[in-house]
């Protein structure tokens, strides 16, 4: 049975005591999740949600790392400081993290590489662009995102990935990709696996969808059956929607 996963990405928005809070009424709404439950706070308060979260279900997840150790790299968090409050799960390759930060296929090559070597768990994101959509081109895309840089990689503890499908065009925009579209691509996505990593060990490894998720569409998509949960930007900073779309998978 592969993994049910439900993310929440709070991007830049929620200060410490909204963190906090917010954090605190998912698990007063939701005493016991039918899957497992991430959230992904700012770096500054990944240790106070950790702290708050830590006799519940929810486990906190950050939203980038470096892909360099340490040294003079200003702005940057490494992935032993992560480790240091006990956050051990990182999200890599976001589209904004690729499209506003420059981050290319070299970059998150290299940043897959240093977490799998610490053992940290990764949500790898890949996704197509509505222009690239538009051209029919989207399982080329994906494969291009995924032979460039996690298949191109020797030591990838498969136990420690999970694959987020993010199309681009429906993050943030309100505009979801329908289940039809949603299943498509994540059967794509699982065939790659396979003929990668063999179907014994690829078929563990959970794939979710990311993009436009609300409580009136969640369900659908997870119904999917390669859809094994999903990351929720905007519908994740509200408890409620959040909670609503953690109890439809
Ligand atoms: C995201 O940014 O990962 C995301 C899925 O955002 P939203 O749910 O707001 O589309």
């Amino acid at each position: 049975m592969r993994r049910k996963i439900i993310a929440g990405n709070w991007k830049m928005n929620k200060d410490l005591k909204e963190s906090t809070s917010l954090v605190q009424e998912i698990i007063q709404k939701n005493k016991s999740f039918n899957c497992e439950v991430y959230v992904a706070p700012a770096f500054p308060f990944l240790n106070e949600v950790s702290l708050f979260s830590s006799s519940s279900q929810i486990k906190v997840i950050a939203q980038n790392v470096s892909n360099k150790s340490s040294g003079a790299l200003t702005g940057e968090v490494s992935i032993d400081m992560l480790k240091s409050i006990n956050i051990e799960s990182v999200i890599i390759g976001h589209s904004e993290r690729r499209k506003l930060f420059g981050e290319d296929d070299i970059t998150l090559k290299m940043k897959l590489e240093n977490c799998f070597k610490n053992n940290m768990e990764v949500f790898f994101c890949i996704g197509e662009t509505l222009d690239m959509r538009e051209k029919g081109i989207q399982n080329d895309v994906i494969e291009n995102q995924l032979k460039n840089t996690l298949f191109d990689l020797n030591n990838v503890n498969l136990e420690k990935l999970v694959i987020a499908y993010e199309p681009v065009w429906a993050i943030g925009t309100g505009v979801n990709a329908n289940s039809d579209q949603v299943q498509e691509i994540h059967c794509h996505i699982r065939n790659l696996l396979n003929l990668r990593y063999g179907k014994e060990s690829s078929d563990l490894i959970p794939i979710i969808y990311g993009g436009s998720l609300k409580p009136d569409n969640s369900s659908n998509i997870f119904n999917c059956s390669d859809v094994d949960g999903g990351l929720v930007g905007g519908a994740s900073l509200n408890s409620q929607t959040f909670v609503d779309i953690i109890n439809s998978i």
